[in-house]
């Protein structure tokens, strides 16, 4: 018997939310402080806490913690930087806004994690760093690409945009020596609308990202604005306008108090997907190491078209248009775009792997304010597909 199709559409992601949100939210405009204010110092604080960061600074983006990672570096012109072309874009724009030049090491086709080994191939004399991105929230093989870059001299800035709440041998991502930054865009696992943090051990680091995520000011507002606070400031650097807000800061510490319980219901979903694909021709999840706890910020599930007579773009299309449900595709690999082509000579060959992946690549839908039954229809929704279209 085929599975009654759902007439409503479940979207592909959505925050998750009670009444705390709206709380926090009126509290922080009711106090005045819609800039930075104590909120975000608050945030701030529980954020480094959780991770196990010694600093931590709050912004307006992932992107901008990534920005803030590399100058803070001493990142610029002439310099090579090493990332995977599996990834959003802004890991590697973020290289390019600093004068810097990006250069790509291809996946493990397995994980879709930048392979350690293909970033030893491509280090130059003008190599600075590496940039590894925790894909889906799996974080990468950090002891291999540690190695190399202590070997190399080479700096390392993590990009946990999918990774609050994953582990790597038993240190959460954030809470060893690397430079990391987070993403709390509306759709990831932790959310101010949008917003990030950078964190790191290193206090001179996180107060140059500071002072230049806010216009390369020596004082911020907040000390600024506080009885007692001088009015006198001086420009340092030409710096940026990247700090967070009190009211996405009370979003965040709101979605602090909660993050437990998102987790859990993440984990308990994918568990469920796991166990439905289990031995499904033509479908196959990503691989999981056992390297850590794995944040599962996306469930990415391979369609392999040698065992279906359908490519990921029908079983895509099918999913959405006949069985209401949202899918997405994470990533179109960074090289294939239009910039990175006319910019850097980049083509489709030169990294097999990422390019593969792509072609199969199907991210169903995962988070916290889906209900179980959601969870299950999809996964048989995607039993159903496969085995209608098996070879
Ligand atoms: C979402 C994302 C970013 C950018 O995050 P923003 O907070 O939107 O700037 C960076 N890297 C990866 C891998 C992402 O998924």
């Amino acid at each position: 018997m085929s599975l009654e199709k759902r007439k409503d559409f479940l979207p592909y992601g959505l925050p998750c939310h009670d009444g705390d949100e709206l709380k926090g939210v009126t509290e922080a405009i009711e106090s005045n402080w819609w800039s930075r204010g104590p909120k975000v110092s608050e945030f701030e604080e529980k954020f480094a806490s959780i991770v196990g960061a010694k600093y931590a600074l709050a912004v307006n983006s992932c992107t901008a913690a990534l920005h803030l990672a590399l100058l803070s570096h001493g990142v610029g012109q002439g310099d090579e930087v090493i990332t995977t072309p599996y990834t959003f874009c802004s890991t590697v724009n973020t290289i390019v806004h600093t004068g810097a030049t990006p250069v790509f090491a291809d996946i493990d086709p397995d994980t879709g994690l930048i392979s350690p080994e293909e970033i030893e191939k491509k280090i130059t004399p003008k190599t600075k760093g590496i940039i590894p991105v925790h894909y889906a929230g799996q974080a990468c093989d950090m002891d291999k690409i540690n190695g190399i870059a202590e070997k190399n001299g080479l700096f390392v800035v993590e990009d946990a945009a999918h990774a609050v709440c994953a582990t790597y041998k038993g240190t959460p991502v954030g809470g060893g020596h690397n430079a990391t930054a987070f993403s709390f865009y509306a759709t990831k696992n932790l959310s101010t609308g949008e917003g990030g943090m950078l964190t790191s051990d290193d206090e001179e680091f996180i107060s140059r990202a500071r002072v230049m995520s806010l216009h390369g000011m020596s004082r911020n507002a907040w000390n600024r604005y506080s009885k007692g606070g001088s009015w006198r400031y001086e420009v340092q650097y030409a710096g940026h306008k990247y700090n967070m807000t009190d009211i996405a800061a009370a979003l965040g510490l709101a979605q602090l108090d909660k993050l437990d319980a998102m987790q859990s219901l993440r984990e308990e979903y994918a568990y469920i997907y796991g166990r439905a694909f289990e031995g499904v021709k033509g479908v196959e999840p990503l691989k999981i190491s056992d390297m850590g706890r794995h944040a599962w910020h996306l469930y990415a599930i391979r369609i392999k078209s040698d065992e279906l007579s359908i490519g990921r773009d029908e079983f895509a299309r099918i999913m959405t248009e006949d069985y209401n449900i949202g899918i997405s595709v994470h990533f179109i690999p960074v090289h294939l775009h239009p910039f990175y082509v006319n910019n850097y000579n980049t083509c489709r060959g030169q990294y097999p792997n990422a390019e593969k992946l792509f072609d199969e690549e199907l991210s169903i839908p995962l988070y916290p304010a889906m209900t179980k039954d959601d969870v299950e229809y999809v996964a048989k929704a995607v039993r159903e597909i496969a085995a209608q279209h098996a070879k």
